[in-house]
């Protein structure tokens, strides 16, 4: 190289390449100081506020929800996050729902004058849609409680159910991921097998694992409760069955439905208001692209907001998921205070409906507010509160995307981040993220990996003393950088 072309090249650095990296530097500085102001504490402050009784579980539908949801805004609103729908912070959807006023009772009779009350929460939980009332009878078990004559299946064949209590297992026999699931997942439906156990006549039913579970569906006069395994064997055994052998049966596909002994009765009652044309709504608040071209493409961040409700006691719903969305709530205040600007815009929504059978991401991915065209990535967060690790499902299949989150665990996090590798669902959606992807939209679900304390599923015991706080500042961290690391990435192309 020639002395005058070394010149040349040392002016470029004074003059034009320094004078980037200073402001680079300072954009930087800028970017980390806010990085910083996540914090734990504050974090917690909000799954321990959603998670409060004032909003009995967040049950989709509910008054409650719709207050989690008022509140949720209104932290936008503070804290300047925009409202993403025509000047609107809520995406309303129509979303029924049952009010379940107390936790009924489910009396079991293993012979005749003998009865024994089983315990609420134990033994049983009562059931979200039931109908209101009180049912007795006999008791008859139907496996799955699936009719497929297509697939040449019926576990209600040569079983008489009418007027009596059924014993319902969820689930279908066929578990592999692959085009035979398929044909089965129209009946994994637990509203499929409501309706099938209606049509059949049966009036009244134990459904066997013991969860409080919205997405069902109201019959009338349909009672019915989950009952804990260990409730089912002992019913089983005081038939002379042995259930470990039935259920056998069951997976391969052998329906062994059958009555109880008449002197086996079962007695529930259930105390609910059906709720046909309640509503429910998404949350949705953004932060404005700061590139006039950019600005037009987006990155959601999502992750449902409704829990499981109220079954005669407050199921909290803390992991599950007011952990996701404080997370989130964290990532939006960060990106609102921040002095760096995303070039694209970033989408915030909180969504309603998920444990009633995915409603609000439904009804986002059928009414997108921003062109699904235009839509780089939508990343869900589902318990993401109670760990050591994280881990980003679909992340190996888009590394361009991933790689933000991996640079900003790997200078900042230090936490063990896995990511695993996208692949076609034949079974029953099971996450919003689903809907996203439907739509056509990339997806990630993050995680969070190596639980610190056991995990309450769907229980009164998921409450916020089980959350890990310290992941969930870091994975507002993650989300924060990780986030605005992709909007900023001018090589990243839509799909
Ligand atoms: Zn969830």
């Amino acid at each position: 190289m020639s002395c005058h072309k070394n010149i040349l090249l040392l002016l470029f650095i004074v003059f034009v390449a320094l004078p980037a990296t200073a402001q680079k530097t300072a954009e930087t500085e800028q970017i980390l100081k806010t990085f910083h102001t996540i914090s734990s504490h504050e974090i917690l402050k909000f799954a321990e506020e959603l998670s409060s009784d004032k909003y009995k579980g967040r049950l989709s539908g509910s008054p409650e929800y719709l207050h989690a949801a008022e509140w949720c805004a209104s932290k936008f609103k503070e804290w300047g996050v925009l409202p993403a729908n025509n000047g609107s912070y809520f995406q309303y959807f129509p979303n029924e729902y049952s009010e379940v006023f107390s936790k009924g009772s489910v009396t079991y009779s293993p012979k005749k004058n003998k009865e024994i009350q089983l315990l609420f929460s134990g033994d049983y939980l009562p059931g979200s849609n039931s109908a209101s009332g009180t049912v007795s009878g006999n008791l008859v078990y139907v496996g799955y409680g699936i009719t497929a004559p297509e697939l040449n299946y019926d576990d209600y064949k040569n079983i008489d159910v009418k007027g009596k209590i059924i014993l319902l297992e969820s689930g279908i026999p066929y578990t592999k991921n692959d085009t035979t699931l398929a044909k089965w997942t129209p009946y994994a439906y637990h509203r499929y097998k409501f309706r099938n156990a209606v049509k059949h006549g049966a009036a009244g039913m134990l459904y066997i694992g013991k969860l409080a579970n919205p997405n069902t569906v109201n019959l009338e006069n349909f009672i019915y409760a989950h009952i804990d395994p260990k409730i089912a064997e002992r019913i089983f055994s005081d038939g002379a069955k042995n259930y470990t052998e039935i259920k056998k049966e069951l997976s391969e596909m052998k329906s062994p439905s059958f009555a109880f002994p008449e002197n086996q009765k079962v007695t529930i009652t259930a105390k609910t208001n059906y709720f046909p044309d309640a509503k429910a709504c998404n949350v949705v608040g953004m932060i404005e692209g700061s590139d006039p071209v950019l600005k037009n493409e987006v990155i959601i961040v999502g992750g449902h907001l409704d829990g499981q409700g109220y079954l005669g006691e407050i199921f909290p719903s803390a992991l599950d998921n007011a952990s996701g969305v404080a997370d989130i709530l964290g990532a939006a205040k960060a990106f609102a205070h921040s002095e760096v600007k995303p070039k694209r815009t970033v989408l915030f929504i909180l969504i309603g409906g998920e444990e009633c059978g995915l409603y609000g991401s439904k009804f986002y991915a059928e009414n997108p507010l921003f062109p699904v065209k235009k839509t780089i990535l939508m990343v869900n967060l589902d318990m993401v509160g109670n760990g050591r690790g994280f881990h980003i499902a679909n992340g190996k299949s888009f590394p361009e995307l991933f790689s933000h989150f991996e640079t900003v665990n790997n200078h900042y996090l230090h936490r063990k981040m896995a990511a695993s590798e996208w692949r076609k669902n034949y079974g029953r959606p099971r996450s919003d993220a689903s809907n996203f992807e439907n739509a056509g939209i990339t997806t990630f679900s993050l995680y969070t990996s190596e639980s610190v304390f056991p995990v309450h599923y769907h229980q009164t015991l998921d409450k916020t003393d089980v959350l890990t706080p310290e992941i969930m500042e870091d994975a507002a961290k993650l989300l924060y950088l990780g986030i605005l690391g992709i909007a900023n990435d001018e090589t990243i192309q839509v799909n």
